[in-house]
């Protein structure tokens, strides 16, 4: 028999009509696949935040009607990025962009800037009235290291900014922040219960991130050896901060995750005083502080363990 019979024929046919009907099932599969990428994050409000400690909370308030990205990459300095093109297609995918501000993350604003979100907030201004408690006419940026504050200003500024922005969840947003607000008040209580009996609660740290926290806790920020990134103590100044350490008895200087200063070793050694790293920001793939209240737990833990064994009996001042 030859090649060319019609029986033969029938083959390649049926070959052609089956591919046709894979390749048609193959679009629908594709159009379905696109369908169910798309439909169910839309739902969800973007929001771009600069540092990770603001997603914490924000994640907090939202829940899984956020879905929140981080300008910063872990492990990096908060108070100097540089930022990259990845960074601005991240802000300018955002409804939403939340930072600290002051100079606490200002390398953020041109990101932010380019971008056209529904909203911009700044949560320095929330805390605004914080700066009448004070001599100081500013208030130091690193507000999110107290549980109240984060409690009283922070939590209800988001929630109305993320109810602002997706009206119709409103009432999930408030419950959220609610219970949150009531974890806050627990985490401070066990805070209160796990600093109550310290008894050297002086210390130095590398820049006044702990000052807030100090200060809720009553502990005792000495001094500092950096006001803000680059602008350390001069030699007078640097002089005068290790006596009142001196004379205050300090054993433990703060420094921060990943920045050893060489003024900290030196007033370290000078002191014979211990080094604790302390990590404001989180680390976001680290368990043990990758979410608000962890953090908080993580640092203060470390802090009164640092404390207590430099302790030398004497009592506080
Ligand atoms: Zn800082």
């Amino acid at each position: 028999m030859g090649l060319r019979s019609p029986a033969n024929l029938i083959g390649p046919f049926i070959a052609a009509a089956l591919l046709l009907i894979l390749l048609i099932a193959l679009a629908t599969l594709v159009d379905e696949g696109e369908l169910l990428r798309t439909d169910p994050p839309s739902e969800a409000v973007n929001v771009v935040t600069s540092i990770h400690p603001i997603t914490a909370i924000v994640q907090k308030v939202g829940g899984d009607l956020v879905d929140v990205s981080t300008i910063l990459p872990a492990g990096s300095g908060a108070h100097l990025h540089e930022t990259s093109p990845r960074d601005m297609s991240v802000a300018q995918a955002a409804e939403c962009a939340i930072r600290i501000g002051g100079e606490m993350d200002s390398w953020v604003v041109q990101v932010f800037e380019v971008s056209d979100h529904k909203s911009h907030l700044q949560l320095l201004d929330a805390a605004e009235e914080l700066s009448q408690q004070d001599t100081v006419d500013w208030v130091n940026p690193h507000i999110w290291l107290d549980p109240i504050i984060v409690r009283d200003y922070l939590v209800p500024t988001v929630e109305r900014e993320l109810a602002d922005v997706d009206a119709s969840n409103s009432q999930h947003y408030a419950e959220n922040a609610e219970t949150f607000q009531d974890e806050l008040t627990n985490l401070h209580r066990e805070l209160v219960e796990l600093m109550v009996d310290i008894p050297d609660r002086g210390f130095i740290s590398d820049h006044p991130a702990w000052t807030h926290f100090a200060r809720r806790y009553e502990l005792w920020e000495v001094g500092v050896i950096e006001r803000s990134p680059g602008h350390e103590a001069g030699p007078r100044e640097f002089a005068n901060l290790l006596q009142e350490a001196e004379a205050a008895g300090v054993r433990v200087i703060v420094t921060t995750r990943g920045h050893v200063g060489a003024s900290a070793q030196f007033i370290a050694d000078e002191l014979e005083a211990s080094m604790l790293e302390l990590d404001p920001i989180g680390t976001p793939h680290c368990e043990e502080r990758n979410c608000y209240l962890q953090l908080l737990r993580f640092n203060a833990t470390r802090l009164v363990q640092a404390l207590s064994n430099g302790s030398s009996g004497r009592k506080s001042e």
